[in-house]
């Protein structure tokens, strides 16, 4: 099972405090699979995400990460290799939508020239026009940010890209557009996916792996 995973997590324990949210919790990501985790609310389905993206660390067991354990000196490095949708608008919004797109390009110290051909392809793919990169966060409606959110994931060619309910506050038709748009890429990009969401229509549409918290 491990062999062909991409994301390992392997007996692993978390608590917030005195509050324990996993206890020997283990759980494999294949290769370019779309996984989608379910739970009800609290379960820990953004603790996860968090425990994968090394912002928070197991008390116990490990994570694994193309089958390099997450460690403190790693942790920067590996967390480039994942791009993270998070929930809600997570833009920064004192960045235009430009400077939001191309942030872990330039962590990666890609030229200027490579950003701007790289936001012009991906502009493309996710139908958003030019004269939205000037703008800034506010000024663009729930679905832009959320197309521009999945660009700055996606835009650095991560080898996983973690989205957490990405579009649990939109509309329920710019919701079914984006989740096409998702499936889409996932199928272009040959990345894993990892999403959480409460949806189970969602997860019918997109998955092909579920997990149930
Ligand atoms: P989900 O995403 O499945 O709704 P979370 O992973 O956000 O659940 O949270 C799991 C549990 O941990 C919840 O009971 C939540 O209240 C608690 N929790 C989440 N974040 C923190 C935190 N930073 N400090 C303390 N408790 C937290
Ligand atoms: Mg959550």
């Amino acid at each position: 099972m491990e062999k062909n995973s991409i994301i390992s997590v392997q007996n692993i324990s978390f608590s917030y405090d005195a509050v324990e949210i996993f206890k020997n919790f283990s759980a494999d990501f294949e290769r370019e699979s779309f996984t989608c985790i379910l739970g009800e609310s609290g379960s820990g389905k953004s603790t996860l995400l968090r425990l994968i993206n090394g912002l928070l660390i197991p008390q116990n067991g490990l994570v694994k990460i193309d089958s390099e354990v997450l460690t403190a000196e790693n942790l920067i490095q590996k967390r480039l290799e994942m791009g993270y949708v998070l929930q809600g608008n997570s833009l920064f919004p004192h960045l235009t939508v430009y400077q939001n797109m191309i942030y872990c390009l330039k962590l990666l110290k890609k030229s200027d020239l490579y950003c701007q051909e790289k936001i012009t392809e991906l502009l493309h793919l996710v139908g958003l026009k030019n004269d939205l990169l000037q703008k800034f966060p506010d000024e663009i409606s729930g679905g832009q940010k959320q197309r521009v959110g999945i660009i700055r994931a996606i835009a650095h060619s991560p080898k996983i890209v973690l989205m957490d309910e990405p579009f649990s506050a939109l509309d329920s038709e710019t919701r079914d557009k984006l989740q096409i748009l998702v499936k889409d890429i996932h199928q272009k990009l040959k990345t894993t996916f990892v999403m959480v969401t409460h949806s189970k229509e969602e997860a019918k549409i997109l998955a092909t792996n579920v997990l149930e918290l």
